[in-house]
């Protein structure tokens, strides 16, 4: 098939970023070379267990070991599922794509629930593709000897050549492989070959002197490596997403879409030449699949039709590492009368590892406080750290994370320079957490709308 796929994005999905503010402390998962957590490293506190858990199946995916499995964090609210996924997430390579989906984001209008979650999973999937690049006019490029000739005084090393055009750029076949046997050449070596004869006529380590080649006009020409024996070093890779390239090859949305987001449903005849595409490449090297991670949080949102797809999709080769999170305990699954823990079926559940997350100590929400405190700028006296510390074990972890900036507005209203008891007071009065909303509604049910 003659089908060109295009594969050139510029910039990468900038969706999502608001939602990582809360984490933007979280710079890893703090372990260190052997796997072991430190207590608090890299923004991460506690939580020992899960992050060495996290940990392993970083390791794994990095050694492109566990593509199509499934991975679910279980805990109560505010344990730290989603900071421990962006820790994972932190500590991936560059190119390794990670995708952060909430579940109730999959029901939406503009298209189906299937299509939302083929989206995410091939946002999950990155492409490396190698390209060689062409030799431009007066260019210092690599060329790495691999193997001259067989049975040949073999020599190994690297050639330092300089193109003077694109056209001196000249295979010279079998007399080139004589002419370098004859010659010593090794790294970084600067070698010109005689065009007519085959000669190399000067050998020299440094630069200058290539540039003095110039001069000795059209009949002297450097060399290419003739038929795959000298290999051009000059090798651009990049990764795009298998979301990405298809998005560009959909006629109906071309690649602008990309920025907006508003990529609507993408065909599914598209997808497969695309697969076959990507399977051709891989065959003949000049791509490989990087298997990254979808993270679905939530994940207890999802109906059966959706389970059922993840059940599928997790079969498929190119399928990312799917990690969900759920702060549910035993739970009705969405579009059925069945009940299972988490809300997700034990056929999905079976296949999962499960990372559980536990309650936090006085000690390490106080520290958590304190990182989010120096990540927000924010002055605080230990008196009023403490309460806040108070606080978040009495409500939530989040809840008092969120009280650190509105506290700071009310300290810098009042002018002073670092929050006090009486401004985490005062914000405390101002917003509910979830306990008092909850009794505040019960409270005044009557005067509601129904
Ligand atoms: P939910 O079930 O409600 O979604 P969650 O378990 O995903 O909760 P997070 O959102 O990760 O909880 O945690 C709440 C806040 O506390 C976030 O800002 C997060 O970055 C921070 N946090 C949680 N655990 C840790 C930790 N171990 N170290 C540092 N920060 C943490």
């Amino acid at each position: 098939m003659a089908t060109t796929i295009a594969t050139s994005v510029q910039e990468k999905d900038i969706a999502k970023v608001e939602r990582i503010g809360a984490h933007s402390h979280i710079r890893g998962l703090g372990l260190d070379d052997a796997l072991e957590p430190r207590t608090t490293s890299q923004g991460m506190v506690g939580q020992l267990q899960a992050r060495k858990a996290a940990g392993v199946i970083l390791e794994m995916i990095k050694e492109g070991k566990i593509a199509g499995r499934a991975v679910l964090m279980a805990g109560a609210p505010g344990t730290g599922k989603t900071a421990i996924a962006m820790g994972m997430a932190q500590s991936l390579g560059p190119d390794v794509p990670f995708t952060m989906l909430a579940a109730s984001e999959i029901f939406s209008l503009e298209m189906s629930k299937t299509e939302a979650l083929t989206q995410a999973f091939r946002r999950s999937i990155g492409v490396r593709i190698k390209e060689e690049t062409e030799l431009i006019e007066g260019e210092v490029v690599e060329i790495q000897i691999d193997r001259i000739a067989a049975g040949s005084t073999a020599k190994t090393g690297k050639l330092t050549l300089k193109t003077t055009e694109m056209e001196t750029i000249y295979d010279l076949g079998s007399k080139m492989i004589e002419a370098l046997n004859k010659e010593k050449v090794s790294a970084g070596d600067v070698i010109t070959i005689d065009k007519a004869s085959g000669r190399i006529t000067r050998l020299g380590r440094s630069f200058a002197r290539a540039r003095d080649y110039d001069a000795m006009g059209p009949e002297t020409k450097f060399v290419q490596c003739p038929e795959g024996e000298l290999q051009k070093r000059k090798e651009v890779v990049h990764t795009v997403t298998l979301h990405e390239i298809d998005v560009i090859n959909s006629r109906t949305q071309g690649f602008l879409a990309l920025f907006s987001g508003d990529t609507g449903e993408i065909k599914p005849e598209v997808r497969d030449q695309i697969n076959q595409k990507v399977s051709e490449w891989r065959e003949e090297g000049k791509a490989e699949i990087v298997p990254g991670v979808l993270f679905i949080d939530e994940v207890h949102m999802l109906d059966i039709e959706c389970f059922s797809y993840l059940n599928r999709a997790l079969e498929d080769d190119l399928a990312p590492v799917v990690i969900m999170a759920s702060n549910r305990g035993i739970t009705r699954i969405r579009g059925t009368k069945y009940r299972s823990p988490h809300g997700i079926p034990v056929d999905l559940l079976d296949r999962a590892l499960i990372i559980a997350t536990s309650p936090y100590t006085h000690k390490e929400v106080a520290q958590i406080l304190a990182i989010r405190c120096e990540e927000e700028d924010v002055e605080m006296t230990d008196e009023a750290k403490e309460v806040l510390t108070q606080i978040g074990l009495d409500t939530s972890l989040r809840y008092a994370i969120h009280m650190i900036t509105a506290a700071h507005l009310v300290a810098r209203k009042r002018r002073a320079t670092a929050v006090d008891v009486q401004d985490i007071k005062r914000v405390y009065a101002l917003f509910l957490d979830e306990k008092r909303s909850v009794t505040y509604l019960r409270e005044f049910q009557q005067q509601f709308m129904f």
